[in-house]
């Protein structure tokens, strides 16, 4: 293996791929379908299709429309089929990004911007999430100087209350979000019910369909499925972001943010001259940017099609309802609400579901662990895609026995560990506690745990706050 200096000479193209694929070997497996998220596999034909359309754009630079009109051309090409595909009108534009983050910054940056030119007198401005809205609306948030407005959910269907939301609206509101669906359990929120507390307020709304976007259209094309309404055929939803690179099967670096008209997308765009080098055009975050994620999402697009997806979208829901069906017939645990699309998440009221990752990761299987909050407890999230298809008799299986294996142990109570974790900190500055739990949780920061339950078990018990910070010393530490 190399070490991280730059080799003196080059080594040959081989060696390198065999470098690549030893080292590809430590990360999990998700070709043989045994993770349910992160990676969205297309059939092998398609996959190896987009690998060739982004090789053939991969040293272009979308930077300059006007040395590479064909990327502008297929921009605008995928931009339109998802517009279609959400109801716009002849008025929707939009931009392709490199995903959901960029696509949801943008959204929420252009809202900003227009209120600074149409709402002076707004200096501090606010935006009204749901608890369940995407952490990328807290980073945005956080990126470009908004407070979130964080709106209590509904415990039981875990939808956004549109009432709840007017409540938090105040005269900083700038953009009123909502999910298509939510990440966390997959429901779709009352998007028509909170577009006319927006239009109420003359506040704009964006759409997160980041995940759900083309799935949920196809659905409602399909006719065969009841799929809420959610998109442009909605009067007052003004943005809606939506990935190529989840169900649209694309590789990664693809996503759309649409808007209801060139009016409101001028605020997107970013012009300067103030510069000796060249005169700076951006529409996105990005300014140099490879051609190639846009290729092959326009490839996948094309290869696949509209019964393409549709073929593919049958499988993966009824695999969904599969996996729902048998976690229900498992006693001690339960799907949260009712979920409207194909991911879900299984909570339970009689174990650690942090060791049941465990005991699943054990067995071959991973689930993304994710954490309580205000009307939503500790879960472990689903994410069925079409590589996942076939798995599910011998995921339930492994289910089981992950249970079995954690009820007959003497796990973690978490109720136990928040109360210590409060005994233990009370008092303590942030450095001084986050340094105790380091000491007594025998955690290394920056080490991959070999058991993820203690450390995941601490930070549901922290304070969000410290929880927060301990993620932040992680990163700090893992990456050179
Ligand atoms: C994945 C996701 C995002 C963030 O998208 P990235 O592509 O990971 O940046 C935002 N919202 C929802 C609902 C998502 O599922």
């Amino acid at each position: 293996m190399t070490t991280g200096a730059l080799p003196s000479n080059g080594l040959p193209a081989a060696e390198i791929l065999a470098q690549l694929r030893a080292r590809q070997a430590g990360d999990v497996d998700f070709r043989a379908g045994r993770v349910y998220g992160y990676t969205y596999l297309p059939e092998a034909d398609v996959e190896s299709l987009a690998r060739d359309a982004f090789a053939l754009y991969m040293t272009e630079n979308a930077l300059d429309p006007t040395s590479f009109p064909s990327i502008v051309a297929l921009e605008n090409d995928v931009v339109g089929i998802m517009a279609e595909l959400l109801r716009g009108d002849e008025q929707v534009c939009g931009s392709f990004t490199s995903g959901g983050t960029e696509s949801i910054l943008l959204a929420v940056k252009t809202a900003r911007d227009r209120a600074r030119a149409e709402r002076p007198l707004v200096t501090a401005p606010e935006m009204v999430l749901p608890r369940t809205a995407h952490g990328a609306f807290h980073k945005a948030a956080a990126y470009l100087g908004i407070r979130p407005v964080v709106a209590p959910i509904d415990p039981a269907t875990f939808r956004a209350l549109p009432g709840e939301m007017e409540l938090a609206i105040g005269p900083n509101t700038i953009l009123l979000v909502a999910s298509a669906p939510s990440y966390a359990q997959g429901v779709v929120d009352p998007v028509p019910e909170i577009a006319a507390v927006a239009q109420r307020h003359r506040l704009p709304l964006h759409i997160d369909a980041c995940v759900g976007g083309i799935a949920l259209a196809l659905m409602r094309r399909g006719g065969r499925e009841a799929v809420p309404d959610f998109d442009f055929a909605v009067p007052g939803v003004t943005s809606i972001s939506a990935d190529l690179h989840k169900y649209g099967y694309s590789p990664k670096g693809a996503s759309v943010v649409l808007y209801r008209s060139r009016e409101l997308r001028r605020h997107q765009i970013f012009a300067t001259m103030a510069s000796a080098s060249y005169a700076l055009l951006n529409p996105v975050v990005q300014s140099s940017r490879s051609g190639g994620p846009v290729a092959a999402a326009w490839a996948v697009l094309h290869a696949l099609g509209e019964a393409g997806y549709r073929g593919m979208l049958d499988r993966v829901m009824r695999s969904t309802r599969t996996l729902i069906a048998g976690v229900g017939e498992i006693a001690p645990l339960r799907v949260l609400g009712a979920p409207d699309m194909s991911m879900f998440a299984i909570a339970s009221d009689q174990l650690n579901v942090f060791e049941l990752a465990d005991e699943l990761l054990a067995r071959g299987w991973y689930l993304q662990p994710q954490f309580s909050c205000p009307g939503s407890p500790p879960n472990l999230h689903v994410s069925v895609s079409h590589g996942n298809v076939g798995q599910e008799t011998a995921f339930l299986e492994a289910l089981r026995g992950a249970v079995d294996q954690v009820l007959t142990t003497d796990g973690m109570r978490l109720d136990v560990l928040r109360e210590q974790l409060a005994h233990t900190l009370a008092g303590l500055s942030d450095e001084a506690a986050l340094e105790q739990i380091y000491r007594l949780g025998g955690i290394n920061a920056g080490a991959l745990p070999e058991r993820m339950a203690l450390i995941n078990s601490v930070l549901e018990c922290l304070p969000r706050r410290l929880g927060e910070g301990l993620l932040v010393d992680y990163a700090n530490t893992l990456y050179g």
